[in-house]
């Protein structure tokens, strides 16, 4: 039993690439070929077929996730003191861009079930420095769209929804990214839609804030050598946008897939007693980036799970406001109670586009076995 699962992952990429190699190295040799290495007709392409399946106006591809958070910061002229209400719960770059523009990340704890911020602890952050509302869509399932929303209205707010997990999700029909002003998306490897690379896009509606961030993006300059505004160089490559283009007609598979092995984890883990499956909003289309539970002694378990050569993972184990470089702006433990009790408690399971029912009977009969003994 041991040594046959030995092959289980967090994330099988190579597997992925392994099916759809040929249009893979027909991308690439497309690229090497056309001279052309740096934005282009490829570049182009994919921005627009990206915007056709996200049902928006504009695309705009950059290095990385993080950047594209920084980069729509700044396109809404984010401000030193500024204040950004976002979630202690998440990867510490969307509170890092907050911080390194001058602003000030304010959290508001997540709700237990979902993992995402609380709509409902927003309005009292809420104060005349506060710019924005950066909802995270954590796991790949939306946050509350509809209550955020309607704060932002109410306060004049711009919303960023931090996507970097959940490209093809949903809320209400509409695509994770679209719904509030601007989109954040990464293509960091392991991410629904990953890149070889890093990869990462900014979406909007919006025409004036889509040429500031194709600005801001490009040193500040619409035409070259002409600066109108303090801008970054971030760009994403020619090589990962046509390898990237290939990889988006099979998201949806992709998706489908993950979906089905979620599926297959909550009727296996329907009997588990101690185990607390992933919340379904029913707003929203999840599309399980991570498959995450909820269990007493984690750790143990995860230890436990790891000796079967189970791997697994603890996103995250320390919420945003207890961080040491994070401290400076006065919160102590204590101050989210919800995301410090997530933090303790969650760990995702091997989620990816390869996974099969034996393995997942096996990772969930080693889960049981852990309870039981
Ligand atoms: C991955 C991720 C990012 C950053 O994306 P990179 O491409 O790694 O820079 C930002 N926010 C969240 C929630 C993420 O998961």
């Amino acid at each position: 039993m041991h040594s046959l699962f030995a092959g289980i992952q967090m994330v099988d990429l190579l597997r992925q690439h392994a099916r759809i190699r040929e249009e893979l190295l027909a991308a690439f040799c497309e690229v090497l070929e056309g001279g052309q290495y740096i934005r282009g007709p490829h570049c182009e392409r994919f921005e627009a077929h990206l915007a056709d399946y996200l049902g928006c106006r504009y695309v705009i591809g950059c290095g990385n996730g993080t950047d594209a958070l920084q980069i729509a910061l700044m396109a809404i002229g984010l401000e030193p003191g500024d204040e950004v209400i976002t979630s202690p719960f998440t990867f510490v770059a969307t509170a890092e861009v907050i911080a390194l523009l001058g602003g000030r990340p304010v959290y508001v704890d997540i709700d237990p079930r979902t993992f995402n911020i609380n709509p409902d602890g927003i309005a009292a952050r809420i104060t005349s420095r506060t710019r924005a509302i950066i909802p995270v869509h954590l796991y790949g399932q939306p946050a509350d769209m509809d209550a955020i929303l309607e704060l932002a209205d109410r306060h004049g707010l711009y919303v960023i929804e931090d996507a970097a997990q959940a490209i093809g999700a949903e809320w209400r029909g509409r695509k994770a990214g679209t719904v509030g002003h601007i989109g954040c998306i990464s293509f960091f490897p392991s991410k629904n839609l990953g890149a070889l690379g890093d990869g990462g896009a900014i979406v909007t509606d919006d025409p004036q804030l889509a040429e500031r961030i194709r600005m801001i993006a490009n040193h500040g300059a619409r035409r070259k050598y002409y600066h109108e505004l303090i801008g970054v160089n971030s760009r994403l490559d020619t090589l990962q946008a046509a390898l990237l283009d290939v990889k988006l007609r099979y998201l949806e598979t992709y998706i489908a897939a993950r979906q089905q092995a979620a599926d297959r984890y909550d009727r296996l883990l329907e009997n588990v007693p101690q185990v607390v499956r992933p919340y379904r909003e029913r707003r929203a289309r999840h599309v399980f980036h991570q498959y995450t539970i909820r269990v007493p002694k984690r750790d143990q378990l995860q230890a436990f799970l790891r000796e079967r050569g189970i791997p697994t993972m603890v996103y995250y184990p320390y919420p945003l406001h207890v961080q040491p470089a994070y401290r400076r702006y006065g919160y102590a433990e204590g101050d989210f109670p919800e995301a410090e009790r997530a933090a303790e408690e969650v760990l995702s399971l091997p989620m990816h586009t390869e996974l099969d029912e034996a393995q997942q009977v096996y990772i969930v009969e080693a889960i049981r076995s852990f309870f039981a003994a």
